[in-house]
């Protein structure tokens, strides 16, 4: 498939300096139920997360990964209700985990995944956070707890009333998913701060499943804090006036030294207008 089949449109572009060249590009629907456009999108996030996570200011970070599921009645519901179960409870958590973080806002990155489990099947999520010193902290903490409990009791002691509210991080953000009315988390992992591995635990899951995902229209799949951001559209602040077209007409050639096709890389000749055939690309008509 060599462009959107949702879209029959391009964007042509000259350029201000007066010189004979049109760029083109095909416009495409971006939604991740299309064949053309769900890996387009999954490439360009890659990317950008790749990038972005390679940056001065995220290249310290140490990352934790979890798997959230939708509360077991929004299951009974719908997929969508399992969608608005996870935005409501993410919201929700999102402050949770910020507490749990001394108080710091933190970065994350989050994509939904559907599952066939239940009645409808319904959707989940993976998120990475880079919350992983809290965590490790956390962990530390708990494990300095158990000792002194150990050795109290070797020496006879009483257990301590309070042990029980001491809790290991993976426990406290699962009992918090629950508390924020989703499902449970399902998987959780200390991923640390290497770029590439970090980066591989949301790619993976980018790419996953695209050719079945039904996905509702105009709700972001992939999500990511402020900070982190999300990947821009194309630049058009560089002089240069996008305009919506029907095709490249065989006549353009005339007008034009050079025309290119930027979507497929292609500078377009004469061969792209076979006999009959006066517009490119033929497919569009
Ligand atoms: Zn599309």
């Amino acid at each position: 498939m060599l462009f959107c089949p949702n879209m029959k449109l391009i964007m042509v572009a000259q350029f201000a300096d007066g010189s004979k060249r049109m760029d083109m590009v095909h416009v495409r629907c971006k939604q991740w139920s299309c064949p053309y456009c769900a890996p387009a999108n999954a490439r360009t996030w890659k990317d950008y997360i790749l990038k972005r996570l390679s940056r001065e200011d995220f290249s310290g970070k140490s990352w934790v990964f979890v798997t959230i599921t939708a509360h077991e009645d929004s299951h009974k519901i719908s997929p969508q209700a399992t969608l608005r179960n996870l935005q409501r409870g993410w919201g929700k958590l999102y402050h949770r985990l910020k507490t749990f973080n001394g108080g710091k806002a933190f970065d994350y990155i989050r994509v939904f995944e559907k599952h066939e489990n239940g009645k409808y099947g319904g959707y989940h999520m993976h998120l990475i956070m880079s919350i992983g010193d809290a965590f490790a902290l956390k962990k530390d903490e708990f494990a300095q707890v158990l000792e002194r409990e150990k050795t109290a009791r070797k020496q006879g002691k009483r257990p301590r009333k309070r042990l029980k509210r001491e809790k290991h991080p993976a426990r406290w953000i699962k009992d918090a998913c629950r508390a924020c009315r989703m499902g449970y988390e399902a998987d959780m992992k200390q991923i640390g701060s290497v770029t590439t591995k970090v980066a591989s635990y949301m790619t993976k899951y980018i790419s996953k499943q695209l050719e079945i995902l039904e996905f509702p229209p105009r709700m972001r799949r992939i999500q990511a804090s402020v900070r982190f951001g999300s990947p821009k559209r194309r630049k058009t602040g560089n002089a240069r006036h996008w305009m919506p077209r029907s095709a490249i007409y065989k006549t353009d050639l005339e007008d034009y030294d050079l025309i290119f096709d930027m979507t497929r890389k292609h500078v377009i000749s004469e061969d792209d207008f076979p006999d009959g055939v006066l517009w490119y690309p033929k497919e569009l008509k």
